[in-house]
């Protein structure tokens, strides 16, 4: 990816984000994470230079390559994938800024116990199933707050920080806005609990979910596209 090309992207990105974050409100704030994980490093840095500072994998050997690629760049990285727990030691070692996907009490015990071992703490997101999909991971929204409370009183070496969902896969507009509806609500009664950050929107509907409260978006093809 080129240089022109790589402003081209963020700069229509910045600029729908900017529009759908001003529907909602002057004070409401939209961070933009780049999800590189069919890129290759030269494009992220590519972006990088061009003023993007965030980036996400979904996968732990991905992250270790290109994180170590760009090692002298001050990148922001973020892990968004499905987290098996034999990756989680090598997770920890490469101390991502923040985890997207804890998608159960039993994955967050299991992170907590390997990062109490080394004397660490990590930021994390609770990954909600608000789409009922059975391709997706993550908690369903009836237990999400009791799984989140437990998580805050069970882990200490998480740092809990928010929700993260991925939009209903259908063409219907009504069916993903409701799913972005229900974790928004969740991440309301959560934030009194300290949660922050909302993360929903990937590239086909980040405005909707912005529209609908997110303030985290994680976006790929549209910002890698050639
Ligand atoms: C791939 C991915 C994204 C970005 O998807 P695009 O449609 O390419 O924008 C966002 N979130 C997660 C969890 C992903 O795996």
């Amino acid at each position: 990816m080129d240089k022109l090309i790589a402003t081209r992207n963020l700069d229509n990105l910045i600029t729908k984000v900017e529009a759908a974050r001003l529907r909602v409100s002057e004070h409401h704030i939209v961070k933009i994470v780049g999800i590189s994980k069919y890129s290759t490093s030269e494009d992220i840095r590519t972006l990088y230079e061009v003023g993007q500072r965030a980036f996400g994998e979904n996968k732990v050997q991905d992250l270790k390559e290109k994180s170590l690629a760009l090692e002298e760049l001050p990148i922001e990285w973020h892990f968004v994938g499905t987290l098996q727990k034999n990756k989680i030691n090598n997770l920890i070692d490469l101390n991502p800024t923040l985890i997207h996907s804890l998608d159960s009490l039993e994955l967050a015990i299991e992170l907590n116990k390997k990062l109490e071992s080394r004397n660490k703490k990590l930021s994390a997101l609770l990954q909600i199933n608000s789409a009922y999909e059975d391709t997706k991971s993550g908690v369903l929204p009836e237990v999400a707050i009791e799984t989140y409370r437990e998580i805050l009183e069970k882990c200490p070496y998480i740092i809990l920080k928010g929700v993260m969902s991925i939009g209903a896969h259908v063409e219907d507009e009504n069916t993903i806005k409701k799913s972005f509806q229900t974790t928004k609500r969740i991440f309301d009664e959560l934030v009194p609990l300290g949660a922050r950050y909302c993360s929903m929107g990937m590239s086909s509907d980040f405005e909707l979910a912005i529209e609908c409260g997110s303030n985290l978006i994680r976006v790929g093809s549209t910002l890698f596209k050639n």
